[in-house]
């Protein structure tokens, strides 16, 4: 009979050691991935902060600062630089330009607005708006 008990308490014994250490292990577990994402925040914000920097080089300050921090507008800037859209014709004194799209399409862009469906839509800076101040940027480091 008291092997029975002790075997008993043995085993709930074992169970909850089992239950603690799998407890612990989510713990760990859990943050070391808030540290990674934590982590991820600080490069992006880096990244952010050398491009906001770059941005007031060409005079691009018609948006707040914290615009380009909003849901998205990092990935719309990536998608600036990787994806195949090009300036096919540039407006020097209005800062203005006609860029050609992934679709194809073009679409007449400026420091305020875009004429794409994204623009019109969320009424935010586009991938567009975001080449044309990068252009603006390699274009005034060329000329002087
Ligand atoms: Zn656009």
């Amino acid at each position: 009979m008291y092997i029975f008990l002790l075997l008993v308490f043995l085993v709930v014994g074992f169970i909850l050691l089992i239950n603690s250490m799998l407890k612990l292990y989510n713990f760990i577990k859990n943050n070391g991935r808030q540290n990674l994402s934590r982590q991820f925040k600080k490069i992006k914000q880096e990244i952010l902060n050398k491009i906001m920097h770059d941005f007031n080089v060409p005079n691009w300050n018609m948006w707040d600062k914290s615009t380009h921090f909003i849901d998205g507008q990092y990935e719309r800037l990536q998608r600036a630089v990787t994806e195949s859209i090009e300036v096919i014709s540039y407006d020097d004194d209005n800062i203005s330009a006609t860029i050609k799209g992934s679709t194809g399409n073009t679409y007449s862009t400026n420091y305020s607005a875009c004429s794409c469906p994204d623009f019109q839509l969320r009424k935010l800076p586009c991938k567009h708006m975001y080449l044309l101040c990068i252009w603006m940027h390699e274009n005034n480091k060329h000329r002087t």
